[in-house]
């Protein structure tokens, strides 16, 4: 057994310290970012935001709705083989992963939808990015995948995003435990502070020519920007884009003054006993269900909300005097807050 010592930081364990600058609006800043992936060559620019691959989150609408703010999509992995082939002839289809997970048939539905339309960018999503046989599965995406965009993950420390590079990953996906409907810190005892594993996995990533996507935790616009600061290239959203109409997800309604109005949306973990009752036919006997179900308001379309963090990470920049997006890491001084400093100063 080992300690490591030295403090770990969460989003909320940090605030990004102002600094002096010659930008007077928020207007004078860029929130788009451009991208040569390593592998691939090929180059991406928008806003680097990912909608989780979540059922309720990672939708064709909400693809739609995100690329028309140049942001992201991972899809999930439940729409039929059709629906993906018509999706992947659309426009919004170039900001979109394909996800696929460890079993036959997702290989099998991705091969047949592959025959059929160009998918330039895929998504390799497994709760334990830590396997050889998830490295193994890395390589072979690659192999099979020459000009394909290809994310992967989840870890959480700078030796295991080297190793998915270099398998192959263009983008390795972090975070193990950050969920907001996640339970694996407390079913397990595993996770990172996020905040770290973003700085630790994000520095070997650079140092490969790789990318970083900071998967899970956000709660609020300024945890976006704070992975931003901490170096994360892209960041990705669940629970903060649940609860809209790009969503599918269960909506909740309420009686007022005589009409049905939509209060809230049903929102669960991907390997909560929600999603595996719908898609896998229950909690298998030899694991525990690592995820939660919770209803979260219902918030109308996502522009608005998008709006809202686009404007929080201009903000951010005009406050820290970073006029790109790419500037921001180098401009970040965070100050740590509360208990942290309780840990390192014995308060
Ligand atoms: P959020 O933005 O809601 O905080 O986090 C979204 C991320 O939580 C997803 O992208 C995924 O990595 C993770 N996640 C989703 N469902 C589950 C689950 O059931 N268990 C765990 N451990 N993580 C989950």
């Amino acid at each position: 057994m080992r300690i490591e010592t030295e403090p770990k930081l969460d989003f909320k364990d940090v605030l990004i310290r102002p600094k002096r600058s010659t930008l007077s609006s928020r207007s004078a800043v860029d929130i788009n970012r451009g991208f040569r992936f390593l592998h691939t060559g090929r180059d991406w620019s928008g806003f680097p935001l990912i909608a989780a691959n979540m059922d309720v989150t990672g939708t064709i609408p909400m693809a739609r709705a995100l690329a028309g703010v140049g942001a992201m999509v991972a899809l999930h992995k439940y729409y039929p083989a059709e629906h993906l082939v018509a999706f992947f002839r659309e426009e919004a289809s170039r900001n979109t992963f394909y996800t696929i997970g460890t079993n036959e048939a997702d290989w099998e539905k991705f091969a047949h939808v592959k025959r059929q339309v160009p998918v330039p960018m895929i998504c390799l999503d497994v709760a334990n990015g830590y396997t050889e046989r998830f490295v193994e599965m890395v390589a072979q995406a690659r192999e099979q995948n020459p000009d394909a965009v290809i994310m992967a993950g989840n870890v959480v420390t700078g030796d295991m995003t080297e190793a998915l590079l270099l398998a192959g990953a263009d983008i390795v996906k972090v975070g193990i435990g950050p969920g907001s409907v996640c339970t694996t810190r407390k079913m397990t005892g595993v996770g990172y502070p996020q905040l770290s594993a973003v700085i630790e996995c994000a520095d070997a990533a650079h140092g490969l020519k790789g990318q970083v996507c900071a998967d899970g935790g956000c709660t609020v616009p300024g945890d976006i920007t704070k992975a931003y600061g901490g170096g994360a290239d892209f960041v990705m959203l669940g629970g903060m884009l649940a609860g809209h109409d790009e969503c599918e997800g269960e909506i909740r309604t309420e009686t007022r003054d005589g009409r049905e109005v939509p209060v809230s949306m049903v929102f669960y973990g991907m390997s909560s006993d929600t999603a595996m009752n719908k898609y896998a036919g229950g909690v298998a006997k030899y694991r525990a269900s690592e995820g939660k179900t919770v209803e979260v308001p219902y918030r109308g379309p996502v522009e608005a909300t998008l709006q809202e963090i686009m404007g929080g990470v201009r903000s951010m920049m005009t406050y820290i005097g970073a006029t790109r997006l790419k500037e921001v890491p180098k401009r970040t001084t965070f100050v740590m807050v509360g208990a942290q400093l309780n840990t390192v100063f014995g308060g």
